[in-house]
């Protein structure tokens, strides 16, 4: 199926040239906002988006931390479904130089994806995300040994807050306060994890971030109304909702180095 939607969209997109006489169309991108969560890898109906390094995503040109996901360019039908279901707008796909909002793909117009019912949520630095699915975080303290913390670093929503944030943020303030600071650190050692998860928009950078798998999400729905195109949107579904029980495969440190 997944081949089929590929050439009948590569045949879409070849007419669309014949017609409209359009130059160029690529997949964009942007590693500023990209927080290597992972949902365009599940989103992609040709496979074709690759994990890259597990760290955090860089937030700036400048920062020397390795690429997030990996897009495989030859492959691509230009669907759009990764880019319409990026939570964090850092995909973009674009014809003749512009840009195409999600809401003017083809696979959005045609009625194949379905409206996303969604919210948007303002993130750490202030910038924004959508939320349109639900489910929940599974934190396993007794599989986080050293409480590394990546997971607080990697997640963009504040949902997960490891505990010399909360110190700094807090620090000498009420008892109450400190005697919360105390128990954290008795419970979960010094580098306790504070977990609010009414913030968590299950974007999945977490779940991918953590080094010894203490950190899982389950999705359990997906928000979405109007029409539809069976099987496609089911089976996008679908694999968003498996996000957890997917291995995510990972490229070296050295390939995702070389990537631009
Ligand atoms: S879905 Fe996640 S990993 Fe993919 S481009 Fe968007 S932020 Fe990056
Ligand atoms: S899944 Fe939730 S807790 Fe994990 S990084 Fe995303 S928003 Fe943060």
């Amino acid at each position: 199926m997944f081949p089929r939607l590929s050439i009948e969209v590569s045949a879409f997109h070849q007419a669309l040239q014949k017609k409209f006489l359009i130059d160029s169309v690529r997949l964009e991108i942007d590693r500023t906002k990209c927080r290597n969560c992972g949902t365009c890898i599940s989103a992609c109906p040709n496979k074709i988006i690759k994990r890259g390094h597990p760290d955090p995503a860089p937030r700036n040109k400048s920062d020397k931390k390795p690429v997030s996901v990996l897009l495989d360019a030859k492959n691509c039908s230009y669907c759009g479904t990764c880019a319409y279901l990026c939570p964090y707008d850092a995909l973009s796909l674009v014809v003749d130089g512009k840009k195409v909002e999600r809401d003017e793909l083809q696979l959005v117009m045609k009625k194949a994806l379905p409206r996303l019912v969604e919210e948007e949520v303002t993130l750490k630095d202030g910038s924004k995300a959508r939320k349109f699915m639900d489910g929940y975080l599974k934190y396993d303290k007794d599989t986080c040994q050293d409480g590394c913390s990546m997971c607080a670093e990697a997640c963009p929503t504040g949902t997960i807050v490891r505990y010399s944030m909360l110190k700094s943020t807090y620090s000498g303030s009420s008892p109450t306060t400190g005697w919360k600071l105390e128990y954290l650190r008795h419970q979960w050692g010094p580098e306790a994890l504070e977990i609010h998860r009414e913030n968590c928009i299950q974007c999945g950078a977490c779940a991918f971030t953590c080094p010894v798998s203490a950190m899982q999400i389950v999705r359990q729905k997906i928000n979405a109304k109007g029409e539809f195109q069976d099987p496609f949107w089911p089976d996008t579904v679908k694999r968003l909702l498996d996000y957890h029980t997917q291995e995510p495969e990972r490229v070296s440190k050295k390939v995702a180095k070389n990537v631009k």
